[in-house]
């Protein structure tokens, strides 16, 4: 019974209000297909969606990476929150990855990270606004104080931003995000050796 699917189901029942399910998304994939995306062509996808409760138009300017891999390159999505690379993005009241957004997946300490991430990016909203360009651990510069603000407001906002971001990265839950992505990091690179030996010509032709 039940293929892929109901498998699929099952695994993201975790208690979460938000689904991955309930959020429309654009994959990069797909992109490149029906865009004829090339390496060469101009780095940036920009649309515009609503939401049916919500904003009705917003606008995402998402910046598109090219990462290589043994077989040429591929198209990832910079995630207009995070800066992380990614294939999809989801729309919601802010256009991200599932790491932002804090959508349920089969990911452990699930609701600590997205309490994380909540905390470091409503401490950042204050001042930047996400560019795909920046994370929310890095440093806001002097020119993002806002106009008319003063500079001990503008201090303080920053301090608390970072002080969220350092928590979030030095803690238990960014520090298992950074072990989880070397360990895909080097799952990765185990694959690619596995290719190139394959591919290397035999040494003594048998
Ligand atoms: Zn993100």
């Amino acid at each position: 019974m039940g293929g892929y699917g109901s498998g699929r189901y099952m695994r993201l029942g975790v208690k979460n209000a938000r689904r991955v399910s309930q959020f429309q998304t654009v994959d990069i994939r797909q992109v490149r297909k029906a865009h004829g995306l090339t390496a060469d062509t101009p780095a940036r996808i920009e649309f515009v969606y609503g939401l049916r409760n919500g904003p009705q138009s917003i606008q995402v300017s998402a910046p598109v990476v090219w990462v290589a891999y043994p077989y040429g390159l591929r198209p990832f999505f910079e995630c207009p929150g995070c800066g992380r690379r990614c294939c999809l993005l989801y729309l919601a009241e802010q256009c991200a990855c599932r790491q932002c957004l804090g959508l349920s997946y089969p990911v452990q300490f699930e609701t600590k990270q997205n309490q994380g991430f909540r905390r470091a990016w409503r401490a950042r909203l204050k001042l930047v606004q996400p560019d795909g360009h920046s994370g929310c651990g890095d440093w806001i510069p002097d020119w993002k104080k806002p106009k008319g603000m003063h500079w001990r407001t503008f201090e303080r906002l920053r301090n608390e931003a970072h002080q969220a971001a350092v928590e979030l990265w030095g803690g238990p839950v960014g520090q298992g995000i950074l072990q989880q992505q070397a360990k895909d990091a080097e799952k990765l690179d185990s694959l690619f050796n596995r290719i190139a030996a394959r591919n290397a010509p035999q040494p003594n032709g048998h």
